[in-house]
This record gives structure tokens, sequence and C-alpha cells, in this order.
């Protein structure tokens, strides 16, 4: 998510019913990369008409592949129009990184303009459900009703998947879990560039909520040793990043545990340990993007370090 999430507002339900004036900022920059791929970064300046994340999309020999749909129809329908403009190839494939609200709500866009969309069967087990917390206990009959009626996958996969764009080698799609237990990264090796949906903020704290930070610096690590010259398209943050980069972003949550666990050993937990913890954030990441998210990123890694922590299961699936 982009923002402090229980913030989720009534502006972004407007938004989707709403058409952005010709003045009004675009909700998303679109960011060329190579070979056919290209990022479209989310415009905070255009506020509640922002696309609210990160995607990307990639054009094929015969079709096109597009990643994460945005945290708004409108966003998505421009998208799609943007693409259109581009090419008069299909868009056959939208893949979600992940279930979360802000990647997924213009699903229905693409799937009823022919596309099948993909994702872990995570995503499919939690997105009517996992996403009503972000709306907190107000939550409005509108925001619910546009919760239950998201477009969901309708293919689902547990393992590496691998999709085709005519004969373009192979989009891989890889499950590499941390930032919710059903996360999925896009591999094109054409063009080598790795979407890695919200598995990477960009100079960006980053939200913890469903979030086992012990897999998340995993993935991290087997990311950067097997694609060490990629380039890496985050989920949140204003720019592609290098490995460098991703490096910055692993070494955060690697701070925060180490901190966190520091804390905890000298008895504290809870608020006072967000007291003294916070200020070690501050000093160290107190210029990146989203600095909200500290207190609460603090208080879930210190219910993970102790065990306590409460994220979303899978559910068990009967033939
Ligand atoms: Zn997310």
């Amino acid at each position: 998510m982009n923002r402090p999430i229980l913030t989720i507002s009534a502006a972004l339900l407007l938004s989707c019913a709403t058409i952005s004036s010709a003045q009004s900022p675009a909700a998303f920059n679109l960011i060329p990369l190579t070979n056919g791929v290209s990022a479209a970064i989310d415009n905070p300046a255009a506020k509640a008409d922002s696309s609210g994340s990160n995607a990307a999309f990639i054009i094929g020999p015969d079709s096109v592949a597009v990643v994460d749909t945005f945290e708004n129809p409108t966003a998505a329908q421009k998208l799609l129009d943007d693409i259109h403009s581009q090419t008069k190839l299909p868009i056959r494939f939208i893949v979600n990184t992940h279930y979360h609200l802000d990647h997924v709500a213009g699903n229905q866009v693409f799937a009823n303009a022919g596309a099948i969309v993909l994702a872990h069967q995570n995503v499919r087990t939690w997105e009517h459900t996992e996403n009503l917390k972000f709306f907190g206990a107000k939550i409005t009959p509108q925001q619910r009703t546009f919760v239950e009626t998201l477009g969901l996958p309708q293919v689902t996969y547990t393992r590496d998947t691998t999709i085709y764009l005519g004969d373009r080698r192979a989009i891989l799609l890889r499950v590499m879990p941390g930032h919710t237990g059903g996360d999925t990264v896009v591999y094109d090796s054409t063009a080598n560039v790795v979407i890695c949906g919200d598995l990477f903020w960009n100079h960006t704290l980053p939200n913890l909520i469903d979030a086992t930070t012990d897999q998340w610096v995993a993935t991290l690590n087997t990311l950067l040793a097997d694609y060490p010259t990629a380039t890496f398209v985050p989920g949140h943050g204003d720019h592609p990043g290098t490995a460098a980069d991703l490096r910055d972003f692993r070494d955060y949550l690697v701070f925060l545990r180490t901190a966190i666990a520091a804390a905890q050993a000298t008895g504290l937990k809870g608020q006072p340990l967000v007291e003294a913890v916070l200020p070690q954030v501050k000093a160290k990441y107190g210029s990146w993007a989203f600095f909200d998210f500290a207190q609460p990123d603090i208080l879930r890694t210190d219910e993970e370090l102790r065990g306590v922590k409460k994220i979303p299961q899978p559910a068990v699936l009967t033939r």
C-alpha cells in the first residue's frame, strides 16, 4: 500500500467514479525501460486520482502482459488506453504481485477487455476478505462492496510459473514471499527486468502489515544473487532501481530487525520499544518517503520477532 493505509479513503472510491479533468496531474508516469518493458510510476501529485502504486507492462511479439492494476479503476483504464496507444496487440495476461487493494483494484478493467488475470492462490483467497481491514472498523457499505467485487484472478498457482508472449522466451513468475504470504515477482529475461511488486519499495518505507521479514530478507538476497545486473521495478517509490537500491531496501529491513532485537534484549516491547527504536530509524531513514510507516513497522516487527504477529493464513483447498 502506498500511504498509511488505514486512511485509504472515501476519496479513493470517489476517484473510481470520477473522470479526471484535462488539467489534473497524470495518475502515473510511464517510464520506458528496454525491449518493450515500461514502468508506470505512481504520481502522488494527482492526490486522490493517483494510481496509488506502481505497475509495469511487457509488449511481446504477439501480446502484452501487465503487472498489477493500481488502486483505482480509473487509473487502470488510463493504463489500458496508454498501452493501446502504443500497440494494437491484445493485452493477454494480468499478473497480480499480491492481494493488496492498491495492486488489484483495476483487475476488472483489464478482464473486461479480455485479459486473463493470474496470481498466487493466496491472492484469490484473500482479495475479497483481507482487503477490508484497510478501511478500519468504520468501513462504509460502499467501501465493503468495492472490496467484495474486486476482479479476482482467474488462474492461480503456488509455484514458479512461466507465461509466453508469442516466442518471447519466458516471463517467469517467481513465488517469493515476504511482503505477504502470496507474493510474486515477474522476471523478463529479454529485458533483464524484475518487476517486484511490494517486495521492493525504492527508498520508501514499506508497509509491514502482513510481512514476514526474515523470509523477505532471504527473498531480496536471492534476487540480488540471481539478477545482479537487472533493473528492478518497485511497487512504490518514484523510479525503477538497480541492485544497489534493492540492497538499500534490504538493509532497512535488516536494520529494523537488528535494532528491535537489541531493544527487546533490554526487556522492552510494544510502545516503549517504539520510543527507543524510532529515533534510530529516523536518524538513518528519515529522508525516505512514507516515513509515517516507521512506527507501525517497528510495532509489527516487534510482534513478529516475539512470535505473536498475526498474518493471513492460506485457505485449505479441497478437491
Ligand atoms: Zn502491498
